[in-house]
């Protein structure tokens, strides 16, 4: 039996060999980096070298870096604090948004998980220069991308600022941040082999933010709080690691995999629904239906065979709850209920795959056998 094959990137990626090393380098220094003593100076050396990595994987300037205590607090400091009073929000957008943005005009999704542009312009139609639009990069459960460009142009068009939460899209595909035209962008650490609780807020020249924590002076006023010097090491090194496996093919590679993946569970079962496979998407995300059989059921099973993939909406809470992405994209009750996320990155091999699609069938084979039996004996 190989060892189990971890299959739930998108809820959190395992740590990369060199943001441990730089965490557990960073660990062993003392001092507060706002000290001028030379302990504080060496610790500032790391979050300004972490900070040029970062802003490197994005293609910004290091000052724009905001660094926070993950994706959440970059998607709440960005929603609250342009001062704009309107807000327009996908409907596919994660929780951490979707939550800081109650009052939020919704733009509608397409069955493919694409956003309505259209709608979106009428949105803006008024009130454009008094809005902030939010739309991700790419989802977290389908892997689906967003023409995040095309919002932008749009948004500017009516004067409206646009905040980006690229957090599932960083180190998985070429991000550049000014090509995307946006004004605000948040990414986390632990999705791209970092580690847990360490993010930033992306901000564009000329933005003005106001920060969310206050209390002291850090982050050029943007955040206060004393810094986590080695979580933000371990995400500067991350951040390397990242950019040199899309710089060598890592994405392609992962492609693969995932279509392969893809490529089985429609040959084992045909009536499978995988979401998004229309649209432009994540080369590591499936996000897999078989209604009739849980994605409780199934994350069980495939747990028990040694295989992890993530359930619904499953990143913020462990439970399983109806997906709102998927009810969005048109999915009924049932389908959404059945979904389960397969999400692969940096360190996933063949077997990983290979372990899935023995666990999945043998599962898949016994339910639909149960089935057929049960619809045997009714007949009967
Ligand atoms: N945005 C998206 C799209 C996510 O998938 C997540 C994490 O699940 C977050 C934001 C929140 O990031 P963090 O876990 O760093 O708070």
């Amino acid at each position: 039996m190989t060892a189990a094959a971890y299959l739930d990137y998108n809820a959190s990626a395992p740590i990369r060999p060199e943001a441990r090393a730089a965490l557990c380098r960073a660990l062993e220094l003392t001092g507060n980096a706002s000290s001028v003593h030379g302990f504080g100076r060496a610790a500032r050396r790391e979050i300004e070298d972490a900070r040029e990595a970062v802003a490197a994987l994005v293609g910004a300037r290091p000052a724009r870096v905001v660094f926070t205590a993950g994706g959440t607090e970059a998607n709440n400091t960005a929603l609250a604090g342009t001062g704009r009073s309107r807000l327009v929000v996908s409907a596919g957008e994660h929780q951490s948004v979707l939550s800081a943005a109650p009052g939020a005009a919704r733009v509608p999704l397409g069955a493919d998980g694409v956003i309505d542009l259209d709608r979106l312009s009428s949105l803006l139609a008024e009130d454009g220069p008094s809005a902030l639009v939010s739309v991700m990069l790419a989802n977290n459960e389908t892997g689906v991308i967003q023409p995040v460009s095309e919002v932008a142009a749009r948004a500017r068009a009516r004067g409206a600022l646009v905040h980006c939460d690229a957090v599932q899209a960083i180190g998985k595909v070429p991000v550049e941040m000014p090509a995307l035209g946006v004004d605000l962008m948040s990414v986390s650490a632990h999705k791209l082999g970092g580690p847990q609780g360490v993010g930033a807020l992306v901000v564009a020249e000329g933005i003005e933010l106001a920060p969310l924590l206050r209390g002291g002076g850090q982050e050029r006023r943007r955040r206060a709080g004393t810094e986590n010097v080695a979580g933000i090491a371990g995400f500067g090194a991350a951040a390397t690691a990242a950019a040199r496996d899309m710089a060598s093919g890592g994405p392609s590679a992962i492609a693969a995999l995932r279509d392969e993946l893809e490529r089985r569970v429609r040959a084992i079962a045909p009536e499978a629904i995988i979401f998004g496979v229309g649209a432009p998407r994540l080369p590591n995300t499936s996000c897999i239906a078989l209604p009739g059989l849980t994605a409780e059921i199934q994350v069980m099973a495939l747990d028990l065979a040694g295989v992890a993939v993530g359930a619904g909406a499953a990143c913020s809470s462990g439970k399983v709850a109806p997906s709102h992405v998927l009810r969005a994209m048109g999915a009924s009750a049932a389908e959404a209920a059945s979904a389960i996320r397969v999400s692969l990155g940096w360190a996933s091999r063949p077997e990983d795959v290979e372990r899935f699609i023995a666990a999945w069938s043998g599962l898949y084979k016994t339910w639909a056998g149960g089935r057929a039996g049960a619809r045997t004996s009714s007949a009967a």
